[in-house]
Order: structure tokens, then C-alpha cells, then sequence
């Protein structure tokens, strides 16, 4: 046994969140050859099952809807699900309840919160940065959002945005981690540059939430969206959320005012009057059972501070980063993520000409990562279900296919 391993086991030996592990089905047979048990290392693509869910979903579709029917939207909870699953996210972004509310995919809650920040800004401010590494979706989103409300969209590198703010900013949409290269963004500095400038801040929290503190409230952040299929483990295109800070919420003015979002839903009344509150950013009916999957799925997140998950997080890719240094021959990949803890999300991208093929190879023999064109090796580390053995051996199997 070489020393990483033997430390790998020590590591986990009295790592806290070991015991997380056995809520989620991890085990199933892959299909894969046995020359390595499976490691996953894609839950910042498709968080795995939590094993909660199943069951939970079987009494959504037999009981509440075989069932009791129509009854549901009141008997068991079905209509005020959005703004009852945004509480329980909230704590894992910071925020107090009453300012999340689940709904929607991420790219239609970058809409919704990025012309409800232009709009909030005021007709003066004729300028909406974004981040010019971000996720396509969101500058797709934000292109449209600007050319809609006749404002200029600048993409802007984040390092750069406090020297691009001015009286003309509307709006700034940046990720918190960015997708590709894993680097953590200074979300407070950030935000109050922003501020002082007088205009409103727009994050995306995919890459984040589930992962590391996020702090909404505490920084002051005006919106905030994020995906809840990835680090929350929601399941295949679970509902998004969408964060409307509480001072901002009586003036948000959502773009897709559907009859969800009205004061009096059931009015059915011709002209549109605005709930007060999150349930605002709401548009038409819930995809009740996608909620009701992350509703159970969050259940996992019981007892345990986010400030846990970052450590082991930081101590997970820290340990990675140390075995493929002493695994993978020098030269053969290279580190795109940051090595400061303060810049690093919750995953390793290593680039490689031969990324591709690498990672196909790498999920042949059993470690599930995910490739990003042209050249990326991408690995995501879940610290409710990735130990460090997991980590140990990954890092082994990656060397031997790098060959
Ligand atoms: C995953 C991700 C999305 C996904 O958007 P969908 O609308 O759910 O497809 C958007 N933005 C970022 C930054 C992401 O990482």
C-alpha cells in the first residue's frame, strides 16, 4: 500500500460526513469493467440519488395523485411547494426565509432576475455586464434580456468588472464558480463593488450551492438563481430557484408575470396584480413532481453546516490535487483551478490535448467525470458521498489512463 492510500483511509476514518454517505445509492451495478469500483466524480453535473427519493415518489404519483387528485394542491401541500422548498434552500445559500422560491429552469430564472434587475435600476442606466466567461446559457439569457429592455451588453472578465462599473450599469450577472475552470469568484467584494456603483448584482449560484457558504443575506446580494440538480441533488431537471432580496422584493417587477405570481390567483381576474413576497417570482403551475423529488432529496441536508462541506470539500481536492502530483507523470496534465482555497469551488478541471478520449477511457474503468470542449478534464467533488479512498483512487486510475 503506498502512503496516499494508507493516508486516504486515515482520512476517512474520522472524516464527519462519512456517514452521509449511505443516503445515497451509490453502488448499483455500473456495467463497468472491475478493474476499479465505480467513483463518482460528476455531482456537480447530476447529483446522485439520494435514497430517500424513490419512495417519496412513489406516494407523490400512487397516493397524492392516484388518489387524492385534485385534492393535493391543498391535502398534500402541492401549491405551496415553490415557496415551502425555497425555505429549505435558503439556509444553504444564507438566506432568511421568504426570499427563495423554487421554480422554473435556471436559464428562465436568469431572465426573470436579470430584467427584474435592469428594471429595478431605473431608465438612467443603460449598460448590463456579464460575466464573459460564464456559463453559455446565462450570456445567451442576458444578450436577450439587454436587447429586450434597449440596454448594452458588455461581457466582462470578473477580475475586471470593478474597473467596468460606472453610472451607466444597470446590472452585473457573474458566476459564483466558474463552470469550467472550478475558480471561486469573490462574491462580497464583488457584490459591493456593484453597490457602489449604484447598480444591482445578479448571481448564479450552480456551481456553488450545496458546495460552499454562499452568504446571500450577509453580502448583501440583490438576486441570485441556481440549479438544484447538481450539488442539491434534485434529480435530472429539477426546478431551479430564483432569490429576490427582501428590501427589493416590493419593487422586483418579474418579466413572466404568470397567474402563479398574482396577489389573488384564483381571482381570475383580467388585470395583474403582483403577490408580495418570493411567491412573486413565481410564473404558472409547479412541475409538482420534480419538486416534490428535491423536496425529499434536500432531506439529506439535515444537520449539516454548510461550513462542513466546504472543509472537507477544500481537504478533498487539496488530496486529489496531491495524488495526481505524485501519480501523473509532470507536464502530462495541467491544473486550471485555482490552488488558493479562496479562489477554488468544489472541483479540479485538468486540461489535456487528449481530454476527450482520457475521459472516456476514465469512465470505461469506472471514474465518472465529465469532459468540456475542447480539452477538459472536469471533476467534481460531493463531500456528502465522495471519501477520500474514492479520491485516492481516482487519482490512481487517472495516471494509468494518461499511460
Ligand atoms: C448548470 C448551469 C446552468 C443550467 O441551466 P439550465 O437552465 O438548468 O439548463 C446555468 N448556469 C450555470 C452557471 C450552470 O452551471
Amino acid at each position: 500500500m503506498s502512503e496516499l492510500t494508507v493516508r486516504a483511509a486515515k482520512l476517512d476514518a474520522v472524516d464527519e460526513l462519512a456517514v452521509k454517505r449511505a443516503e445515497f445509492v451509490l453502488d448499483a451495478a455500473s456495467g463497468h469493467a472491475a478493474d476499479a469500483a465505480g467513483v463518482y466524480l460528476d455531482g456537480n453535473s447530476l447529483g446522485a440519488l439520494p435514497a430517500v427519493v424513490p419512495g417519496r415518489v412513489e406516494d407523490v404519483v400512487r397516493r397524492q395523485w392516484g388518489e387524492l387528485r385534485i385534492q393535493s394542491w391543498e391535502e398534500s401541500g402541492w401549491w405551496t411547494a415553490p415557496e415551502r422548498i425555497g425555505d429549505r434552500i435558503a439556509p444553504l445559500v444564507g438566506a432568511a426565509p421568504g426570499q427563495v422560491v423554487v421554480g422554473d429552469s435556471t436559464s428562465v430564472n436568469v431572465f426573470k432576475a436579470l430584467v427584474g434587475a435592469v428594471r429595478m435600476a431605473g431608465d438612467g442606466r443603460d449598460e448590463v455586464l456579464v460575466d464573459a466567461t460564464t456559463f453559455p446559457t446565462d450570456g445567451y439569457i442576458a444578450e436577450s434580456a439587454a436587447r429586450m429592455t434597449g440596454r448594452t451588453l458588455r461581457p466582462v472578465a470578473p477580475a475586471e468588472v470593478p474597473g467596468a462599473l460606472g453610472d451607466r450599469t444597470a446590472a452585473v450577472l457573474l458566476n459564483h464558480v466558474d463552470y469550467r475552470t472550478g475558480r471561486l469568484h469573490d462574491l462580497p467584494a464583488l457584490t459591493a463593488a456593484v453597490h457602489e456603483a449604484g447598480a444591482l448584482a445578479v448571481w448564479d449560484l450552480c456551481h456553488s450551492a450545496g458546495a460552499l457558504p454562499v452568504g446571500l443575506d450577509e453580502h448583501g446580494v440583490d438576486l441570485a438563481v441556481g440549479c438544484t440538480y447538481k450539488y442539491l441533488n434534485g434529480g435530472p431537471g429539477a426546478p431551479a430557484y430564483l432569490y429576490v432580496r427582501r428590501e427589493l422584493q416590493d419593487r422586483f417587477d418579474s418579466p413572466l408575470p404568470g397567474w402563479n405570481s398574482h396577489a389573488e390567483p384564483f381571482g381570475m381576474r383580467s388585470g395583474y396584480e403582483p403577490a408580495s413576497g418570493a411567491p412573486r417570482g413565481r410564473v404558472g403551475t409547479p412541475d409538482i413532481l420534480s419538486m416534490l423529488a428535491l423536496e425529499a432529496a434536500l432531506e439529506v441536508w439535515e444537520g449539516v453546516p454548510v461550513e462542513a462541506v466546504r472543509a472537507k470539500s477544500l481537504a478533498l481536492t487539496d488530496f486529489f490535487l496531491e495524488c495526481v502530483a505524485e501519480y501523473v507523470p509532470e507536464g502530462r496534465v495541467e491544473c486550471l483551478t485555482p490552488v488558493a482555497h479562496a479562489e477554488r469551488g468544489s472541483q479540479i478541471a485538468l486540461r489535456c490535448d487528449d481530454a476527450g478520449e482520457v475521459m472516456k477511457r476514465l469512465i470505461e474503468r469506472g471514474v465518472v467525470g465529465d469532459y468540456r470542449a475542447p480539452d477538459v478534464l472536469r471533476f467534481g467533488f460531493t463531500p456528502l458521498y465522495v471519501g477520500f479512498a474514492d479520491v485516492e483512487r481516482a487519482a490512481r486510475v487517472l495516471a494509468r489512463t494518461l499511460g
